[in-house]
């Protein structure tokens, strides 16, 4: 069972005179996809980083599991991030990329074999393994962050605008492609995106954020089909 619990959360960031997030109350459903969107500036990133423990959280309590998770290290939340710059490892082969989260873990040779071909298997990159990052188009290396995420097997993912450097075109299979991902391994999931688009074909719900404000959370029709 993963749920996690955002209660009444507000950012003041040192030196600022206003909050950036200001009493964001959500509880997320195992397995939900929720997606913030927004405009620029109106908080998504900061929320989205004070899940993962890279922002300090000014109030409130942040659970997984019904555990307060306030002052836990990011690296033992269990969880996945996937960000827009992708920044992968030129000098590195796309196995040791994404091995690498693993091998700094400690996990066994034989186990990161295991999970990075099966996530290579996933995502279509199996032929890919012993190419460096310059020999891979923009949506395979994509495909590479996302496969770095996955063989994590974190029951939560968090997602930055993972699509926005990408064009037109890759971004409509890659929402796809996220869309089956999550089918597949039912990863309680939060996005982050301007686009529409996105919200609408990926999230069980929708919050819609302003200066730091939630205005809305509800289903893709709920929030864009109002009259
Ligand atoms: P979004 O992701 O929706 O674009 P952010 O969460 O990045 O919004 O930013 C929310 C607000 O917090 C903005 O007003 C931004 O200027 C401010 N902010 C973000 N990061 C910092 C920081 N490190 N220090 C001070 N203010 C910040
Ligand atoms: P991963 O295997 O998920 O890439 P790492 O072991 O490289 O994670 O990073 C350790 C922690 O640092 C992670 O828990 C993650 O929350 C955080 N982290 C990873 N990448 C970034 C980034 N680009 N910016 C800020 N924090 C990051």
């Amino acid at each position: 069972m993963v749920e996690v619990d955002l209660n009444h959360i507000y950012k003041r960031y040192p030196g600022n005179d206003r909050n950036s997030v200001n009493d964001f109350d959500l509880h997320i459903k195992e397995k939900e996809f929720i997606v913030f969107v927004g405009p620029s500036g109106c908080g998504k990133s900061t929320t989205l980083r004070m899940v993962a423990g890279l922002e300090d959280i000014s109030e409130g309590t942040l659970e997984i599991d019904h555990k307060v998770m306030n002052d836990v290290a990011p690296k033992d939340r269990d969880i996945a991030m996937v960000f827009q710059n992708y920044a992968l490892y030129p000098h590195m082969t796309i196995y040791d990329n994404m091995a690498f989260g693993l091998k700094l873990r400690h996990y066994a040779k034989d186990e990161i074999d295991k999970r990075v071909k099966n996530a290579a298997k996933i995502l279509g990159l199996e032929d890919y393994l012993d190419k460096k990052p310059g020999e891979l188009s923009g949506g395979q290396r994509q495909r590479v962050a996302l496969g770095r995420a996955i063989v994590r097997d974190a029951p939560i993912f968090l997602m930055d605008e993972p699509l926005s450097n990408l064009d037109a075109k890759l971004r409509v299979s890659m929402r796809a492609e996220i869309a089956k991902l999550h089918q597949r391994l039912g990863t309680t999931t939060i996005y982050v995106t301007h686009d529409q688009t996105e919200a609408m074909t990926l999230a069980d719900r929708v919050v819609v954020m302003s200066v730091g404000k939630v205005q809305q959370i509800g289903t893709p029709l709920e929030v864009y089909n109002k009259p």
